[in-house]
């Protein structure tokens, strides 16, 4: 059976080009990039340049980049290294944030820090003034996604930024920015302290994330004192390597087709009723949310599985007890939350796999709400 993955912003499958990546790193580069000798010297050559490279893409104005091992590390090691400790400070940071932001602060907040949560809007968007409201002369760190995971909502996180210097210039700004790196522009970096990646949503390896960062980091992890001494650990060259050969591919390249989402949006709103889509129209182009009343997400999920077509609940209503983490955070109720699903888009999707997938979705909607509705 042919399969439509529609997962792309859980993982991405890594590019065909990448695979004689492992045949060249098993055979050549696999020196210790910390040893002195000429290979390995050569490998640590190879992983400044894939640095340099990645800093201009995100736009680096003073920034390092120092690689880790995923997304999530990135986050934590930013939220509780990334700030110096004075009496009495207080953090803010937006309500349905990925779980790697989100708990680091709870685990501040457990250590007997001030959090100040903000909520989004119902897509998941969020307004530069509501975080500036949060934030007074004693905030430390604020953190805001560039993309959501959940909606595929798209924040404006340089005025975001701006709006928070402008209330406190002492207050550093983290961005999210796993979802967005490499598909989404961005211009104007400068008041953007911290900008957190992974490569894995990028068409390159699991195990590779990478932070950009302006202010001093203290290490989570101690050790050899690799990366500057931010993050100790011999390098994953392998995936490092891959992820920049990933970066330059999309940069030529877009990441899912465009206009697929638009396409997708206009075929379901035409064959099914009642749809509450959960993203603006304005969000993202490779993230699209939406709830159909009356179905478990869930349960529509495993229906299109079994047609070989894969797609995700988010974490709306992943939740068992009622409204899910996200659902809470934007303020959906049960219904809404109970029938929502994720689709993401990435490079295998193609305009005709939408009028097929709509059909499916369709039959199983439909018969869905005439189980529910007995
Ligand atoms: N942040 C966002 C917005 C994500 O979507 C993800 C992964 O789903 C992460 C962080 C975590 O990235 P990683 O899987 O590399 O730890």
């Amino acid at each position: 059976m042919e399969t439509i993955y529609l997962d792309h912003a859980a993982t991405t499958r890594p590019l065909a080009q990448l695979t004689s990546f492992y045949g060249a790193y098993a055979c050549e580069g696999w020196q210790n990039p910390s040893a002195l000798y000429a290979p390995a010297v050569d490998v640590q050559k190879q992983l400044e340049e894939a640095r340099k490279h990645l800093l201009t893409l995100f736009g680096a104005q003073g920034h390092k980049c120092f690689f880790t091992s995923c997304g999530t590390e990135s986050a934590n090691t930013v939220i509780l290294r990334g700030f110096k400790q004075r009496k009495n400070i207080n953090f803010v940071c937006a309500m349905g944030e990925h779980p790697c932001v989100e708990e680091s602060f709870r685990f501040l907040e457990q250590s007997g820090q001030e959090v100040r949560y903000v909520r989004p809007d119902e897509w998941g968007g969020m307004a530069a003034e509501r975080v500036a409201d949060a934030v007074d002369e004693n905030t430390a760190l604020v953190s805001v996604m560039h993309v959501s995971n959940e909606t595929g909502a798209l924040n404006d996180i340089v005025g975001i930024a701006r709006a928070v210097k402008q209330r406190n210039p002492q207050a550093l700004f983290h961005s999210d920015g796993v979802q967005a790196f490499g598909k989404q522009r961005l211009t104007g970096t400068e008041q953007i302290d911290f900008y957190t990646v992974s490569a894995h949503k990028l068409g390159a390896f699991k195990g590779t994330g990478a932070i950009f960062a302006k202010p001093q980091i203290k290490p989570l992890l101690l050790g050899g004192g690799q990366e500057g001494g931010v993050r100790s650990g011999t390098q994953n060259t392998l995936g490092i390597l891959a992820f920049d050969a990933a970066v330059r591919h999309f940069e030529k390249n877009a990441f899912a087709p465009e206009g697929l989402k638009d396409y997708f949006r206009t075929c379901v709103d035409a064959a099914v009723e009642d749809v509450i889509w959960n993203a603006p129209s304005n969000g993202c182009e490779h993230i699209v949310s939406v709830s159909f009343p009356g179905v478990n997400g869930e349960t529509l999920l495993h229906m299109l599985e079994q047609d070989g077509i894969y797609i995700s609940t988010g974490s709306a209503c992943s939740s068992k007890k009622g409204k899910g983490r996200i659902a809470t955070a934007l303020g959906w109720d049960d219904v809404r939350a109970a029938g929502s699903v994720r689709i993401s888009f990435g490079p295998s999707n193609t305009r005709e796999q939408i009028p097929i997938v709509t059909e499916k979705i369709k039959q199983a909607v439909q018969t869905l709400r005439r189980f529910q509705r007995r």
